[in-house]
C-alpha cells in the first residue's frame, strides 16, 4: 500500500472541501470493504483519503407518508432489519439480506455499495475499466467473458455493475442526494449509473468530490415488488443475474411496471420494453414468460457468457411471477 493522508470529516461541508484541498486524487472512506481492498491492490492510490464516517446525519431512517430517507453511511444489516424498510420495501430487505456475508453487511454502507467499483477481473488486476491490449483490441471481447455483461455492451464498457441492491431501488423509484463544491443536486438513481465510453469516464454520475448524502424511497401504496437472484453456489459471492420488479396495481390489473436487471450490463438495466408488456395485465405464467422475452430480446452475449441470457430471463420471469404470490416462490 502506498503512504497516503488519512482525514476525518465531522460535517457535510468539511468533508467537501477536505475533498476539495488541492491534492488532486482524493478518495472517500465509508466502510471500507471495497475501497481498502482497491488500495491493497494498488487499483486505487489516493493521497488522501477524506473518513466520512463521522458524519452523523448521515446515518439512520426516517419515514413520513411520502417515503422513507435514508442516510448514506446506514450498514446493510441495519437496513435489512429495520422494521419500517420489513414493512413497506420488503424486496429490498430481501436483497439486503443476500449481499455478501454477515460480517460485510456490518461495515458496508448503502452509499458505499452504490458507489462500489466493478468487479470485472481486468479492472481489478490494473488494466482499467476498459481495458485494451497495444493494439487497441478490446480485453474483454477477444479474453475471458464469462461473467461480463451481456446487454448494452455495444460500447468499450463490458463490465457488470456490481450493486445488487441498485435494481430493487430503482424499481421503487429511488432517488439520491449529492453534496458537492457547487451545492446539493437530487437525481433519480438510474441516472447516477453510467457506462463510461472513455478512459477519463467513470461508471458514476458523481460531480468532482461529490459525496452521496442520502437515498429516498417513494410512498409504495399499491406496489408489489420483488427481488430474484441467481447464483453459482450458495456462499458470499455475487450473483450471476438479478431481476428487480415493481408493480403498482389496480385491483388485479397491472397499472404500471418497473423491471430492472442486475449483473448483466454496465449499468443497473431498466427494460422499458418488458414493462410496457406488463401494463394493464393481469399477472400469469404466460405474461411473465412473454416480458422475460422481451427484458432479454436486445441481448449480445459475447464469446463466453451466452448461458447469461437464460440465467436474466429465469431471473425476470420469476421475479414477476414472486410479486404475484406475495413474495414467496
Ligand atoms: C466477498 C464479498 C462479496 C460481496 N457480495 C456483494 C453482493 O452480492 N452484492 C453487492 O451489492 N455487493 C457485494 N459486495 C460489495 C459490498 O457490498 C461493498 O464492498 C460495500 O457495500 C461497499 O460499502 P462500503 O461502505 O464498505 O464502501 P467503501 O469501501 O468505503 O467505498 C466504496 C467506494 O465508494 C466510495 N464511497 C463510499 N461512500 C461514498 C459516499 N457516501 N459518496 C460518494 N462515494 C462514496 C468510496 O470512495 C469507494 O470508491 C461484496 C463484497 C465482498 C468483499
Amino acid at each position: 500500500m502506498r503512504p497516503f493522508e488519512y482525514v476525518s470529516a465531522s460535517d457535510k461541508a468539511q468533508a467537501v472541501s477536505l475533498l476539495a484541498a488541492a491534492w488532486g486524487k482524493t478518495e472517500i472512506l465509508a466502510g471500507g470493504t471495497d475501497l481498502l481492498a482497491l488500495m491493497k491492490d494498488d487499483i486505487v492510490s489516493p493521497r488522501r483519503l477524506v473518513n466520512i464516517k463521522e458524519i452523523k446525519d448521515l446515518s439512520g431512517v426516517s419515514a413520513n407518508e411520502r417515503g422513507i430517507r435514508i442516510g448514506a453511511l446506514s450498514t446493510l444489516d441495519d437496513l435489512a432489519n429495520d422494521a419500517t424498510i420489513q414493512k413497506n420495501y420488503p424486496a429490498f430487505a430481501e436483497a439486503l439480506v443476500e449481499v455478501a456475508s454477515p460480517q460485510i453487511r456490518n461495515q458496508a454502507t448503502i452509499g458505499g455499495n452504490l458507489c462500489q467499483r466493478p468487479r470485472c477481473w481486468y479492472f481489478r488486476n490494473g488494466f482499467g475499466l476498459l481495458p485494451k491490449d497495444e493494439s487497441g483490441k478490446e480485453l474483454v471481447t477477444v479474453g475471458e467473458n464469462r461473467y461480463h455483461a451481456i446487454l448494452g455492451n455495444e460500447g468499450p464498457a463490458k463490465f457488470v455493475s456490481p450493486s445488487t441492491i441498485a435494481p430493487i431501488l430503482i424499481a421503487y423509484g429511488a432517488t439520491i442526494r449529492l453534496q458537492g463544491p457547487k451545492g446539493k443536486r437530487e437525481l433519480p438513481l438510474e441516472k447516477f449509473f453510467m457506462a463510461p465510453k472513455t478512459d477519463e469516464e467513470r461508471e458514476h454520475n458523481l460531480r468532482p468530490n461529490e459525496i452521496l448524502t442520502e437515498v429516498l424511497l417513494p410512498a409504495t401504496d399499491n406496489v408489489h415488488a420483488a427481488h430474484y437472484e441467481i447464483r453459482q453456489k450458495e456462499a458470499f459471492d455475487w450473483p450471476l443475474a438479478v431481476a428487480a420488479v415493481a408493480l403498482t396495481m389496480n385491483k388485479t390489473k397491472i397499472q404500471s411496471a418497473r423491471i430492472v436487471m442486475g449483473s448483466v450490463a454496465p449499468v443497473p438495466w431498466r427494460s422499458l420494453v418488458a414493462e410496457s408488456v406488463l401494463t394493464g395485465r393481469l399477472i400469469d405464467e404466460d405474461i411473465a414468460q412473454e416480458a422475460a422475452e422481451a427484458a432479454v430480446k436486445g441481448a449480445r452475449p459475447l464469446r463466453g457468457n451466452a448461458y447469461k441470457v437464460q440465467l436474466a430471463r429465469v431471473a425476470v420471469k420469476r421475479a414477476i411471477l414472486k410479486t404475484a404470490s406475495g413474495g414467496s416462490l
